[in-house]
């Protein structure tokens, strides 16, 4: 991970280099469980270099305490690292080209489950579809080099800040988070027990 941070501080792949103050580059657990994924570095997240820890950060603090975690045990990146002027939508070119960052940490990571936070993050992981649709719904889906893995999208907690009736959508969609990742350690469990007893038949055999 610290070498994709070095990279990622390197970077001059679009025009955003030029204007930030400082690479946001993502933070947390490198043995969380769990990816929440945003869109972007907003202003104050600029000014320190770190993710949510704007308005929007004290409502996915929030989000995650409610669920009996702590910031410290997950792990928390953006799909732009840099922050876009005035904070407008990122463009399709800087997406593309912020996207080897992101896909090398979730490759490291291997998190359990990975929480799409807002519109942006959906589509760059499953495009063409509504957060309005989707959230709350987890889905499993093939990711490179990591096999099926499961995301869970819900809105961008800075939507529950400009539309107050999300707020109790996103909790309510929060709640299935232990559920989610207790039947994927699961499922994790029982596969492990079928390759061992699957090696233990083998050796059986010859
Ligand atoms: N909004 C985001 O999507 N990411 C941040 O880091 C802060 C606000």
């Amino acid at each position: 991970m610290k070498k994709l941070e070095e990279k990622a501080q390197a970077c001059k792949k679009c025009l955003l280099c030029a204007t930030q103050t400082n690479l946001v580059f993502g933070e947390g657990d490198p043995n969380a469980e769990i990816l929440f994924i945003g869109e972007a570095p907003g202003e104050k997240e600029d000014k320190q270099g770190r993710p949510f820890v704007g308005a929007a950060g004290k409502l996915l603090d929030a989000l995650i305490e409610s669920v009996a975690l702590e910031r410290k045990d997950v792990y928390i990146a953006n799909v732009l690292k840099c922050r876009p002027p005035g904070n407008r939508d990122p463009l399709p070119d800087e997406v593309k080209a912020c996207w080897p960052y992101l896909e090398g940490q979730v490759q490291t990571l291997k998190p359990k489950l990975i929480v799409l936070l807002g519109r942006h993050s959906l589509e760059r992981f499953i495009p063409g579809q509504k957060i309005s649709e989707m959230h709350g719904k987890p889905l499993r889906k093939e990711f490179p080099g990591l096999g099926k893995q499961v995301f869970f999208p819900v809105y961008h907690p800075a939507a529950a800040l400009y539309q107050g009736s999300l707020r109790k959508t996103l909790f309510d969609d929060f709640k299935r988070v232990p559920k989610i990742i207790e039947l994927i350690r699961k499922e994790e469990k029982e596969r492990k027990k079928e390759s061992a007893k699957l090696k233990k038949e083998q050796k059986k055999l010859f």
